[in-house]
């Protein structure tokens, strides 16, 4: 039974012994206002050192990690975070300085945000590039507010956004949230943007078509070309979501496609962590003619000093406070510099190389809806499995006991029982064949022992949880 921490807590226990204070002490309430001062004594738990490290260290072996298993998540890209970047955001120069400071004092942090600047404008082709968003959503908000304001100072009133119906959920959400209508286009029967279908629906009244590229089907949209023209010619901007940049890079770039406003998520593509909820990085990058547009501040550079760039005509104003999640922005700049550029360019020739290993070798024992080439991800579909009796949970439970993270479930919406997976250009082939050989023996097992697949997992701390309530009622004991 493993207690929560409250419960291994003894009155007076303490893990840290502090030295005898050598000057007279006083009490808090002499130097804080009442009215902000608490009255209850702080609930905390009393425990040993030792007691707290085993109770976290014993949490954290009940987790499964990209540090300890295989993570093949589709459209999420759970690549390795290779442990230099930690060593070189835990710097004392990094970690102990702060936003306040002023420019003088941090022109080490403020040149590595500018060439981090620099490095995704050479990545994205794009003209200009802010920082300052938290997340990919927050990108994406980002690249709205800038279409919203772009038309405002045009004078044209634009009201809808057009997104595939393979998008991800936050191009819909951040654009319904920008005050946008949201008009979905169905794919074509290759999984591709139907060009028809698009052109119908640009007219005056588009302000932008939202895409990822290649698509959350992992396929690259062949017609990128003639969209972006469409797109274009009726006055509207084309916005990438580029959250996975893994299939791409170093080979062709958004601008190349013809896209004038791109986020990218530092914690997929460039290998800083995310997964747990924690601070992320979704920097946004813009052709010139919406540069002036960006949230300000910007970091600039004159030549001898690095500076912070409020002078920004048309800015849609902070998103922010500060300048973003710094220690985000080192790690992503330390993998861009040990990578380098032929480094950028072999991470997304394996990341393909890896996906369409799995995908020809899988194809034979899951439905593979969309039988072409992949880039870096690919959706596999569990509707032969489900007609056997068991769906698409009950494979992505089962893989847990074989040590393997479940990949990305039921996303896209347009594969029923979608399997969507994302191997990353970080894993071994043993690794691989591994997964495949897994995977097989799944589809086996459902044919000829579905009970075993639905009664999984059967190795992990717990077992299937009722996923509704323990969303509303999480209960964090459990008694294996
Ligand atoms: C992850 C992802 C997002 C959202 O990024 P967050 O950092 O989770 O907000 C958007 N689009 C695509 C395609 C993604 O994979």
């Amino acid at each position: 039974m493993t207690e929560v921490i409250f419960e291994k807590s003894a009155k007076g226990r303490r893990g840290v012994k502090f030295p005898e204070v050598g000057v007279q002490s006083k009490n808090l309430a002499e130097y804080i206002s009442k009215d902000i001062l608490r009255e209850d004594k702080v609930e905390l738990p009393e425990l040993t050192e030792l007691d707290a490290m085993r109770h976290f260290i014993n949490l954290s072996q009940k987790n499964f990690s990209v540090d300890t298993v295989f993570y093949p998540l589709g459209s999420c890209t759970m690549k390795y975070n290779p442990k230099i970047n930690e060593f070189i955001a835990n710097l004392d120069g990094f970690v102990n300085i702060h936003p306040e400071q002023n420019e003088d004092q941090v022109q080490g942090a403020l040149q590595l945000m500018y060439d981090l600047q620099e490095y995704l404008k050479q990545i994205t082709g794009m003209n200009a590039v802010t920082l300052q968003p938290a997340a990919g959503a927050h990108g994406e908000f980002v690249g709205m507010l800038i279409v919203k304001k772009y038309f405002e100072k045009l004078g044209e009133k634009r009201t809808k956004v057009i997104i595939p119906d393979s998008a991800h959920g936050t191009n819909p959400a951040t654009a319904k949230m920008c005050g946008f209508d949201v008009v979905e286009i169905k794919s074509n029967s290759k999984g591709m943007v139907d060009i028809e279908e698009l052109k119908k629906a640009l007219s005056s009244d588009v302000a932008a078509l939202m895409m990822t590229n290649p698509n959350t089907l992992g396929l690259f949209e062949e017609n990128i070309l003639e969209i972006s023209q469409a797109v274009h010619e009726a006055g509207a901007l084309l916005y990438y979501d580029g959250a996975n940049l893994n299939a791409i890079m170093g080979i062709t770039n958004p601008a190349l496609m013809g896209f004038d406003i791109v986020h990218v998520n530092l914690h997929k593509t460039f290998s800083t962590p995310h997964g747990g909820g924690g601070p992320g990085a979704g920097p946004v990058g813009v052709v010139e003619r919406l540069a002036s547009y960006l949230p300000a501040p910007i970091v600039g550079f004159n030549g001898t000093k690095y500076y912070l760039n409020y002078d920004l005509e048309n800015t849609i104003g902070k998103v922010k406070a500060f300048y973003g999640n710094f220690g985000v922005l080192v790690r992503a700049y330390t993998y861009i510099l040990m990578m380098g550029k032929k480094g950028l360019r072999k991470v997304s020739e394996d990341a393909v190389l890896n996906a369409n290993y799995l995908k020809e070798q899988l194809k034979e024992h899951y439905n593979l809806p969309y039988d072409q080439i992949c880039m870096h991800e690919f959706v596999l579909s569990g509707e032969k499995q489900k007609a056997q009796g068991v769906n698409t949970t009950g494979i992505a439970k089962r893989l847990m006991d074989f040590d393997i993270h479940p990949p990305t479930v039921y996303f896209p919406l347009i594969v029923h029982e979608a399997i969507m997976v994302e191997p990353t250009e970080t894993e071994s082939k043993e690794t691989l064949d591994n997964f495949i050989d897994v995977m097989k023996r799944i589809a086996t097992e459902i044919e000829n022992e579905p009970t075993l697949v639905l009664e999984s997992p059967l190795v992990t701390a717990a077992s299937k949880v009722d996923e509704t309530l323990a969303a509303r009622q999480p209960n964090l004991r459990w008694n294996r």
